[in-house]
């Protein structure tokens, strides 16, 4: 890889030195936007005219931020009162689309960081789509469906005035799946009296397209078979470690079953399971049982099938155990900064080959660093889990045209544009001498397009 020129190195000082003083106390948001800097310092200074015009300095500052209280009633009568956002990060290259996160740990800093990959990621999907985030510290676990619906519909009656099928499409992230897009559909549906395309994740019998679900998991294991393609290798017959069990993880698991991997983890935020039987159908099934209708524990896993074993969370050691078994591949698909150093010398002590980041930043600085010394392939999130959005982007365009795709088509789509994101990331890697790292090839590729939109529209 080439080191950086001295230039190179005190752009991204400063610039890091500033964006540390004007957004304090929000490190997630701090890590993604050093990361990308890193990636473009040499773009930056073999094109003066994006310094000049401080294209960048304008990409890490959020266009719109909307802050609101959610009021609602629980099922004893008590009032309860969350904060809801929407990041609405970039708009150059068209509408901002990305998730919305339910989970206690949502606070500005998460969705600032969330917001500003998405931008990059929704550019390399190839597909016009500008980039945003939102959420609540509101948490599904353990509520009522009665409970999500009146959150859901208290959450929608702000958003609503700042969204729309043409300005801004909010989706799924973790803590919100089918049952709360549902809601969140049916009171934007109300309240403006229109019948549109203004979330993604719908179900298909209102909106909704074929393989949303199964797009994220499905488009980052296509993601992983790129790379291994590209090196003359296959994930036939590889061990996969997956994290996590929500939506993301399940269509992973999924995928690497249809094409004769064997996955022996799974997690939650409690503890994770071992099965070195490696997962089926009957396996799958019983986990998309558990955690989306039955609403469960993953321990229930083990207690179900006796190969399984099952360690809970230990938050007072150092690494996680998951990363410490043998395989061939990982698939982080739980969440941000779940992977450290120590656990990414785990992983390459292990055999692992190939990491994917199914989550958004599952892999610390550190851990990318390890990789990347010790030659294991690196898919960044914002390259491998493209496939969620890309899908929801198909998704936009049948509702404009108000027609379905079938499931085929979609699918045959969604594996073009993941071939694509692969390519784009090659490319623009080699462009710039940095071959094999696929953090500068998204963030370079991701950056090419949106930066080029926003010199054609002027200081806006
Ligand atoms: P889900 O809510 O469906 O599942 C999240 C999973 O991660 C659950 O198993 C959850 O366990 C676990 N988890 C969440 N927070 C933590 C934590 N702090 N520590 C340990 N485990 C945790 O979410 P998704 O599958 O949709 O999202 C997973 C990741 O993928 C996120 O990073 C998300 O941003 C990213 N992503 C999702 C896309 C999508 O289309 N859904 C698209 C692109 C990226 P528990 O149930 O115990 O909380």
């Amino acid at each position: 890889m080439a080191a950086k020129s001295m230039a190179e190195s005190n752009y991204v000082a400063d610039l890091m030195a500033e964006v540390r003083e004007k957004n304090p106390a929000q490190p997630e948001f701090h890590q993604a936007v050093q990361e990308v800097a890193e990636s473009i310092a040499p773009v930056l200074e073999s094109h003066p005219e994006y310094r000049k015009k401080k294209i960048f300095e304008r990409m890490i500052e959020p266009e719109r931020v909307v802050m609101f209280r959610v009021t609602w009633q629980d099922d004893h009568g008590e009032v309860r009162v969350n904060r809801g956002y929407r990041v609405q990060m970039n708009s150059a290259i068209g509408p901002y689309k990305g998730g919305l996160r339910f989970h206690p740990s949502v606070y500005l800093g998460v969705l600032k960081f969330l917001a500003f990959e998405q931008v990059f990621k929704n550019s390399l999907t190839t597909l016009p789509m500008g980039g945003g985030k939102g959420g609540s510290d509101f948490d599904p676990k353990g509520k009522s469906d009665d409970e999500v619906m009146r959150f859901c519909q208290s959450f929608m009656t702000e958003l609503s005035r700042h969204i729309g099928a043409d300005t801004d499409v909010p989706a799924g992230d973790i803590g919100v799946g089918g049952r709360e897009i549902g809601f969140l559909f049916g009171q934007y549906r109300r309240l403006r009296n229109e019948f549109t395309g203004v979330l993604t994740g719908k179900g298909t019998s209102w909106g909704g397209s074929m393989i949303r679900p199964e797009a994220t998991g499905y488009g980052c294991v296509y993601f992983a078979s790129e790379m291994l393609a590209a090196r003359k290798g296959s994930l036939q017959g590889k061990t996969c470690l997956v994290s996590g069990s929500g939506n993301v993880a399940q269509y992973t698991i999924e995928k690497l079953i249809q094409l004769d991997a064997k996955v022996v983890t799974v997690s939650d935020s409690d503890g994770y399971i071992y099965d070195e039987r490696g997962f089926d159908r009957d396996r799958l099934a019983f986990l998309m049982d558990l955690k989306n209708n039955r609403r469960g524990r993953i321990q229930e896993y083990a207690t179900k099938f006796p190969t399984a074993v099952y360690t809970a969370r230990n938050g007072g050691v150092d690494h996680n155990p998951l990363w410490t078994h043998e395989a061939d591949c990982a698939f982080p698909s739980a969440t941000e900064n779940e992977i450290n150093g120590k656990d990414a010398e785990n992983l390459t002590r292990g055999g692992v080959k190939l990491v994917a980041e199914g989550a958004n930043m599952p892999c610390t600085p550190e851990a990318v660093d390890v990789f990347h010394n010790s030659g294991v392939l690196f898919a960044p999130g914002k390259a491998a889990n493209a496939g969620g959005v890309a899908v929801s982007g198909l998704e936009m365009a049948q509702n404009s045209s108000r027609l379905a795709w079938t499931r085929d088509e979609v699918d045959n789509r969604l594996r073009q544009i993941m071939k694509s994101v692969h390519n784009t990331c090659m490319k623009a890697s080699e462009q710039y001498k940095r071959t094999d790292n696929y953090v500068d090839g998204a963030n370079i590729g991701g950056f090419l397009k949106v930066a080029d939109a926003m010199m054609d529209q002027g200081l806006v």
